[in-house]
C-alpha cells in the first residue's frame, strides 16, 4: 500500500506530518512510504533522514496513493490528483473548509479529521488536540516570560529583593495547565480560573492557586466546557477584572468546542494592567478570549502588549511534528489489517467518529448538516 506525506502548503505551516521514526514504524507495518521533497524541512529534517528511515523521495508522491497523511487539510488541486477509494488522514476543521467536504466527497476519498477523533481513554494515544495543544501551551508562557522585562521568579539578593511576577492563566484544559506549570516552573506567582469544577483541583495540582468566583460551573459534554449566557459571561468579567489588573502576565487559552472563543477579557479590563504588562491570548485565531487581539500580531492595548497567536505548535514544529506523527502512527495502526492492508472498520467507534467523508457520502452528522445547507 502507497502512502504519501506532503509537503505543507499553507503558508507559515512548519510542521510535517510523519517525521522519520514514525517512517520506520508504519514501514514495518507493510506500507510503502513516499514523501515530497523537502517535506520535513520546516521541522529540520532533511530528505536524507527520511530515506534511511525506509522512505523514498519524489515530487509525484500523491500519484496512485492509497493513504495520504498531512498535518493541514489537501488543497483542492491535490484532492483532485487522488483516485477514488483513497482515503487521507490530516486535521480538517470541516465547518469551515466546506468546499473541500464536497471535494472530498464527489472525488470518493474518505476523509479522516484528527480533531474528530472522540476523546475517549482508547483514543488518547491518537489525541492531537491534546499532544499540540500541550505544545501551544507550553510556547504561550515562553512568550510570556520572553515578553516581560521582570524576572519570573523571587529573586533575594545582596542588592535587594525582588518579587516573583504575577501570572494568570485563563482556561485550564490542556494548553493552560501547561501554561501553568510552565509559568511555575519559572517561578512565577501563578493563578488560573477555568469554568470546569474538576480544573480547580488540576490547577492546585500545579502549584498554582485556583481562582475561585462565586459562579456555577459549566460542565459540558465529554470534559468539555459549556457556552457560557451573556449575562454570565458579563458577571464573570467583572470578577475576574481585578485579577487580570493584577497580573504581570495574562495567558488565555479558553475554548468551547464549535463555538467562537468566549470573550473573558475587555479592552478595559486590559486597559487596567500595569505598565510592561504583557496578554498572550491563544485563543486569538478563533474570535479571541481577550477584546482587541490580533492573531498572528502583537498590539498595544492600554500599557499592555497583547500577543495574538496564530499556529501555535508551528512555531516548535519539530517537537509538535514528532507529537503529531505518533498520534497518526497510532491512528494508522488501528487502521491496518493483519496482511499490512489500510482497512478502517466503520464499526470502530474512533474510526465512524473521525471520519468526515466515505463512499461519496458525508458520514459525520453536523458536517453533513452544514454542507447541505451550505449556499
Ligand atoms: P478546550 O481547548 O476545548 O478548552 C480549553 C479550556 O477552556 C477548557 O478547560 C475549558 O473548560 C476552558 N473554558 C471554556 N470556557 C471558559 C470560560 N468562559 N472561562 C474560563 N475557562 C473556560 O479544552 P481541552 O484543553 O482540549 O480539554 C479540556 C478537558 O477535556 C481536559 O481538561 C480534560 O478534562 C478533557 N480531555 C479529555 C481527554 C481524554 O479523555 N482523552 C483528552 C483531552 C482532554
Amino acid at each position: 500500500m502507497r502512502l504519501a506525506v506532503v509537503k505543507e502548503t499553507v503558508e507559515g505551516e512548519a510542521r510535517v506530518a510523519l517525521v522519520p521514526e514514525a517512517v520506520t514504524k508504519l514501514v514495518g507495518l507493510g506500507y510503502d512510504i513516499v514523501v515530497e521533497p523537502a517535506a520535513g524541512v520546516g521541522s529540520q529534517l532533511s530528505d536524507e533522514t527520511y530515506v534511511e528511515a525506509g522512505a523514498t523521495i519524489a515530487a509525484d508522491a500523491l500519484f496512485e496513493a492509497d493513504l495520504v497523511l498531512s498535518v493541514q487539510p489537501l488543497t483542492s488541486t491535490q484532492i483532485r490528483r487522488l483516485d477514488a477509494g483513497a482515503a487521507c488522514v490530516s486535521f480538517f476543521p470541516t465547518l469551515q473548509s466546506l468546499d473541500l467536504v464536497e471535494e472530498f466527497r464527489s472525488v470518493g476519498v474518505t476523509s479522516f479529521a484528527m480533531e474528530l477523533v472522540p476523546r475517549i481513554s482508547r483514543a488518547q494515544s491518537m489525541d492531537a488536540l491534546s499532544s499540540q495543544a500541550l505544545v501551544a501551551g507550553y510556547r504561550c508562557a515562553i512568550i510570556a516570560a520572553s515578553r516581560l522585562r521582570r524576572f519570573l521568579p523571587l529573586n533575594m539578593t545582596a542588592a535587594g529583593t525582588v518579587p516573583p511576577a504575577d501570572v494568570l492563566v485563563l482556561g485550564a484544559g490542556v494548553a493552560g495547565l501547561q501554561a501553568i506549570a510552565t509559568t511555575k516552573r519559572l517561578g512565577a506567582v501563578v493563578k488560573a480560573y477555568d469554568v470546569r469544577a474538576a480544573a480547580a483541583e488540576e490547577i492546585r495540582s500545579m502549584g498554582a492557586i485556583a481562582v475561585e468566583l462565586e459562579l456555577d460551573t459549566l460542565e459540558g459534554g465529554g470534559g468539555y466546557a459549556r457556552e457560557m449566557t451573556e449575562d454570565r459571561a458579563e458577571r464573570q468579567r467583572e470578577l475576574l477584572a481585578p485579577y487580570v489588573a493584577a497580573a504581570d502576565a495574562l495567558i488565555t487559552t479558553a475554548a468551547v468546542p464549535g463555538r467562537a472563543a468566549p470573550k473573558l477579557v475587555t479592552a478595559a479590563m486590559v486597559e487596567q494592567m500595569r505598565p510592561g504588562s504583557v496578554v498572550v491570548d491563544l485563543a486569538a485565531e478563533s474570535g479571541g478570549n481577550v477584546e482587541g487581539s490580533v492573531p498572528g500580531a502583537v498590539v498595544q492595548i492600554g500599557y499592555a502588549q497583547v500577543w495574538g497567536a496564530s499556529n501555535v505548535p508551528s512555531q516548535m514544529s519539530e517537537p509538535a511534528s514528532r507529537l503529531y506523527a505518533q498520534n497518526l502512527v497510532n491512528i494508522v495502526t488501528l487502521m491496518t489489517d493483519e496482511d499490512g492492508t489500510f482497512a478502517p472498520d466503520f464499526d470502530d467507534e474512533i474510526v465512524s467518529g473521525c471520519c468526515v467523508t466515505h463512499d461519496g457520502e458525508v458520514r459525520h452528522e453536523p458536517t453533513r448538516e452544514a454542507w447541505e445547507n451550505r449556499s
